[in-house]
């Protein structure tokens, strides 16, 4: 399978933030919509690269006993991922949708492969919206 997912970066950074060091190259394997549906109860994981097999190269989040290698969960509130795209707007001056490119993932199939579309947060530029970083000039 194609990765076509574009992962919620920051709502993964700040989990990783809330659960400590030893989460910092974890990965989301499940996230769930909580209370009025901006929050996310967020699981994340320690991961191996599979070796063998038919999904050889895939990365799982199960050791070769079959049990899950250390994990965690954390909640994350729309106000937290959206504290943590502007503090990466104002570090980098970068879009924090589209991470500079000025393209967001639109659609993916099989015939098409994976389209892209003019990002709307930066209007494709690519860079952070003004009020961010270019405030003070
Ligand atoms: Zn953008």
């Amino acid at each position: 399978m194609t990765t076509i997912q574009q992962p919620p970066n920051f709502m993964e950074l700040v989990a990783r933030q809330k659960i400590g060091d030893k989460a910092s190259a974890w990965e989301i394997f499940k996230w769930e919509r909580i209370g009025d549906g901006n929050d996310f109860l967020i699981s994340l994981g320690e991961t191996r690269t599979k070796t063998s097999g038919v999904n050889k190269g895939q990365i799982t989040w199960r050791g070769l006993d079959g049990r899950m290698l250390p994990n965690g969960k954390a909640v994350v509130t729309e106000a937290e991922t959206q504290s943590a795209e502007a503090q990466h707007e104002s570090e980098t001056g970068n879009c924090s949708v589209c991470g500079n490119t000025g393209q967001s993932f639109a659609s993916w199939s099989v015939a098409e492969g994976t389209k892209y579309r003019t990002c709307r947060r930066c209007n494709g530029t690519g860079k952070a919206p003004s009020g961010s970083t270019e405030a003070k000039a």
